[in-house]
């Protein structure tokens, strides 16, 4: 059965909405105390006293269980958004909802669906953010998720003259996103040790941390400790984001690890020069060395190369996808694989910011590498999909999102949001992206 048969037989026979990430699977950010199902609808707040006496409430909360029964109903969350938008392309068009939903066993669909919506659920696959320490203040991330961020605000104080939705991301830290300083007692995060050791060890299929950069907290390696001295007792499968800078100790991740399976999921969306400007903190140089060293180790069962396609990285998407089809070749098709993942927050910083001639260019490069690629059997079917997605998206899709800002303000916060940020790190916008040089010095701020 292929993706859409899969949406069509197998969920639409349900309701015309629903979708199993809402049942099983959740992003917990610990640091914030706030949860979604699964991670493109909005974060909200984890009800931190009926943790006391039930840790599943970290994932089942009333907003999830109100979601739910408006799938079991048909009805669309709005949360989903990302998903209704894909959709909304057309008859054949396939969002997450499908991903999301077919990597669970068709009985444990069947249960979801016929469930109390009231009812609490155990986790299938959970993504666990414990801080938001990171070495890392990528352009398109915030100080929500990265406390270098946070240093530039602090250091340097607000981004000025920012009128549309991502102004909100750039002008403060976002104190809210660590709840707790580092050493004082995080009551989510006890709860997650108490939910892990009672039972969730057992019943989670995959627990997937990310961050921040999780590498850098320590409450991860608690987690790697508890696996290296319990070896065996679980079989719930690790994923570890990463962005797989310099810093990050992967000798010593590999150690922990040993004997258990695990994915690393590093997010790249550009090549060189590019790569570094959009993911401020990154050297281009050791983040490929480092992938290389996880595919030399039997340890990591695949490496996941993660794009957020942005405004920015399309000048060198091919060129990454290129990189990622060598590696492929030389390690074998499923030891990497990549996804393409579209931005929509801050909407200054989406693709569909660009002017027409500039996104039929990219669109065209994005085809004719299609064309070479789509037959070939390293392809997933996930990735054919994905970039026949975004290839549709550069076409069809004239706005991020349903309450996106006009034009003119996106372009006012692209320009102002790039000329702060080549002063506070030191980057030069116009020597990185020759091809967009011109359209970038006509933008009126
Ligand atoms: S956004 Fe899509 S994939 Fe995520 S829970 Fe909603 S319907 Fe499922």
């Amino acid at each position: 059965m292929n993706d859409l048969e899969f949406r069509q037989q197998v969920l639409d026979t349900k309701s015309a909405s629903f979708c199993a990430a809402k049942w099983y699977n959740a992003t917990i950010w610990l640091g914030s105390g706030q949860t979604t199902s699964c991670h493109h609808p909005p974060a909200h707040a984890i009800d931190r006293a009926a943790l006391e006496t039930n840790p599943r409430a970290l994932h089942n909360t009333p907003a999830k269980k109100l979601d739910r029964a408006m799938m079991q109903a048909g009805k669309r969350p709005s949360g989903c958004e990302y998903c209704w938008k894909i959709e909304d392309m057309g008859v054949s068009a396939v969002s997450d909802r499908v991903y999301k939903s077919r990597i669970y066993p068709l009985e444990l669909l069947d249960q979801a669906y016929a469930t109390d919506s009231q009812a609490d659920v155990d986790l299938r696959t959970l993504e666990i953010a414990f801080d938001r320490t990171c070495q890392f203040a990528c352009s398109y991330c915030n100080p929500a998720f990265s406390s270098t961020w946070v240093r530039d605000i602090e250091r340097n104080g607000a981004y000025e003259g920012l009128v549309s939705d991502g102004r909100n991301h750039f002008t403060h830290t976002h104190d809210s996103a660590q709840l707790y300083r580092y050493g004082e007692t995080n009551p989510y995060t006890e709860a997650f040790f108490a939910w892990w050791e009672s039972d969730l060890h057992q019943t989670l299929q995959e627990l997937r941390i990310t961050g921040g950069e999780p590498l850098m907290s320590g409450e991860l390696w608690k987690l790697l400790d508890w696996f290296r001295d319990n070896r065996g007792k679980s079989t719930t499968r690790l994923a570890i984001n990463s962005n797989l800078g310099p810093e990050v100790d992967l000798d010593r991740l590999l150690a922990s690890v040993a004997g258990q399976t695990v994915d690393i999921y590093t997010s790249q969306e550009s090549t060189g020069a590019q790569a570094e400007y959009i993911r401020d903190g990154l050297d281009y140089a050791a983040w490929l060395q480092n992938v290389e060293l996880l595919l030399s180790s039997p340890t990591i069962r695949t490496v996941h190369c993660m794009a957020t396609v942005n405004a920015l990285c399309l000048d060198s998407l091919d060129q990454l996808l290129d990189q990622v089809v060598a590696w492929k070749q030389q390690h074998s098709r499923d030891r990497v694989s990549f996804t393409l993942n579209i931005l929509r927050f801050p909407s200054f910083q989406s693709a569909l910011v660009l002017p027409p001639h500039l996104l039929l260019y990219y669109r065209n490069r994005l085809i004719a590498w299609m064309l070479n690629h789509r037959d070939k059997e390293y392809m997933h079917e996930h990735e054919i999909n994905h970039l026949d997605r975004l290839i549709e998206y550069l076409d069809r899709v004239k706005t991020p999102h349903s309450d996106t800002f006009e034009l003119p303000k996106l372009h006012n916060d692209f320009r102002q949001f790039y000329t702060q940020y080549d002063q506070r790190r030191g980057k030069n916008f116009a020597e990185t992206f020759p091809t967009l040089v011109k359209w970038y010095d006509d933008i009126q701020v």
